[in-house]
């Protein structure tokens, strides 16, 4: 069956393309089993050179792949551009890490004991649309690096970036069956990647409930799992703050890649000593944020990905917001900057929405701040807006999530460790750290005894 892949921009399609099934599935498993053993015994230097080349070769072709991303998920170019930026910032990074990440050596009884990294074998790499080119690439980085071969799925809408990327792979020197890539549905190619007995491991990123799905089917054959899922996250903003600078910061952290972010802070917890004067610069700001054409280097925001996506979006607003931004009048799934005012019982504050929608609360104190940010079953991110370092740390420390910002609200960097708490997943992707979760420890003891 085909797949018709649409600008969310123009409504029009842009790709036909194939699809994958469970046969096509078990074979791109089959070679990416068949490529493992010579891939795992690539010296991790040599490893790190194809890295590096694809890294360059993504540098190279950085604006076609930023035009494929902005065009397949409606996003503004300028903000794909940093994206695809960072999708080679990633392969750099795990080119200079895999030679680092050694094992120990430990003070044993009759001998020596060491231990090693190895790779886990064939990964299965799921993605969403949200952010294609990018979620891939901090899957593919540390998996490639340590030695596994993998399957990526991409996600249905959004299929095209995985597939040049796939194609760069082959030119900077993959061997044959180490990168595959299939486009295909969830529920067929991802369910069975998730079942397949040849894949060690499913490193997914997606929602909370299919993530419950990949959780249950894994069990099966006992595979590995790292789940980056949902995510509520709240910008905290006490009475002490720039507020200027908190406000002018807030539309970016909710209405960016048009609030279809994991990380977005669509909570925007506000003391109540200083709530009306901060609602009012926050509205301001989000009239400022500039929604249109995509292909306009000026556009801060674009469309959602989906008619379909629209439809759940708008079901979260009920009658007449605070504060409704404008849209384009032309074709395209638009939907307007919204500011809710809200208590965190409301399911606007409950449920992601994954849109350019965010729920303002008040808080009173700081113990009630804290209160109301954990109260949520996700834990992914957050920011906190004061003056006082020493709240600061207090209360990111008390945060249940697993990235917290201070004066700022950015979550994501190549170096730091990314992940979640509660319903939000686990595992850490990026950094050193995404190295432990696509390798295995392994203890060897070597007796000295004559
Ligand atoms: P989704 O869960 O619907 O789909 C994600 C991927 O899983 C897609 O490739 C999809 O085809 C696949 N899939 C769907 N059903 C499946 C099944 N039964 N078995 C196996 N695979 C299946 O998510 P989405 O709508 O693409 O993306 C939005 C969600 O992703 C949001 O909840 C968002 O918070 C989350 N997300 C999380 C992070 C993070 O790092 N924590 C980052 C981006 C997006």
């Amino acid at each position: 069956m085909t797949l018709t892949v649409l600008n969310p921009a123009t409504e029009q399609p842009i790709a036909e393309l194939e699809q994958a099934g469970v046969e096509e599935t078990d074979e791109a498993v089959a070679r990416a089993k068949e490529a493992y053993p010579a891939w795992r015994a690539v010296a991790p230097a040599d490893r790190a050179r194809l890295l590096r080349r694809l890294a360059t070769l993504v540098e190279e072709n950085a604006e076609e792949l930023a035009r494929i991303e902005s065009q397949n998920v409606g996003k503004p170019i300028s903000g794909a551009r940093g994206e695809i930026g960072m999708v080679a910032q990633v392969f750099h990074f795990y080119a200079g890490a895999v030679d680092k990440h050694g094992g120990e050596t430990i003070p044993v009884a009759g001998g020596v004991a060491a231990t090693f990294r190895e790779p886990l074998g064939v990964v299965g790499l799921i993605v969403p649309w949200n952010f294609p080119a990018n979620i891939a690439s901090w899957k593919l980085g540390p998996a490639l690096a340590c030695g596994n071969t993998v399957v990526l799925k991409p996600a249905e809408l959004t299929p095209l970036s995985a597939l040049r990327l796939r194609e760069l792979a082959l030119e900077a020197g993959f061997p044959e069956g180490v990168v595959n890539v299939l486009v295909g549905k969830g529920s067929v190619v991802g369910q069975r990647l998730i079942e397949h007995p040849h894949v060690a491991k499913i490193a997914f990123t997606g929602s909370t409930e299919v993530g419950r799905l990949v959780m249950q089917g894994a069990a099966g054959t006992i595979k590995r799992v790292t789940l980056e899922l949902g995510g509520k996250s709240a910008n905290v903003v006490f009475e002490d703050a720039d507020l200027e600078k908190a406000a002018a910061a807030a539309p970016y952290s909710v209405f960016d890649n048009a609030g279809q972010d994991c990380c977005a802070r669509s909570r925007v917890l506000v003391q109540r000593s200083v709530y009306d004067r901060f609602l009012e610069l926050l509205v301001d700001a989000t009239r400022g944020v500039k929604v249109g054409d995509p292909e306009d280097e000026s556009t801060e925001m674009g469309p959602l990905v989906s008619a379909q996506h629209r439809e759940t979006v708008a079901s979260f607003v009920e009658g007449e917001p605070t504060f409704r931004g404008d849209v384009p009048d032309r074709p395209g799934f638009w939907y307007p900057c919204t500011l809710v005012e809200a208590t965190n019982e409301d399911r606007v504050a409950r449920e992601e929405v994954f849109g350019p929608v965010a729920a303002v609360i008040p808080f009173e104190d700081e113990a009630d701040a804290i209160r109301v940010s954990n109260d949520t079953p996700y834990g992914l991110s957050g920011s906190i807006w004061t003056r006082d370092g020493a709240r600061a740390l207090r209360v990111a420390r008390a945060t249940d999530a697993g990235v917290i910002s201070v004066n700022a609200n950015t979550s994501v960097r190549v170096q730091t460790p990314f992940g979640g708490f509660k319903q939000s997943g686990f595992g850490r992707e990026l950094g050193m750290h995404a190295l432990e979760g696509y390798s295995e420890v392994k203890s060897v003891f070597i007796s000295t005894e004559g």
